[in-house]
């Protein structure tokens, strides 16, 4: 089971592996880590582009 971070997502946000927004940047998915559009079904889960890591923006 992937654990999800809740964070404060913003442009300062960097992930621990290095990427940022001006990186490779992040991408909205959903709690499994399933890229998806931000849409009404979004719960507000990213995953980094890089290592694969989801987050939880707090907001
Ligand atoms: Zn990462």
């Amino acid at each position: 089971m992937t654990k999800i971070i809740t964070v404060k997502m913003n442009d300062d946000f960097t992930c621990k592996c290095g990427n940022d927004v001006m990186d490779s940047g992040f991408h909205p998915c959903d709690k499994k880590g399933n890229e998806i559009e931000p849409a009404t079904t979004w719960e507000g889960y990213y995953k980094c582009a890089k290592c694969d890591k989801i987050y939880l923006d707090e907001e």
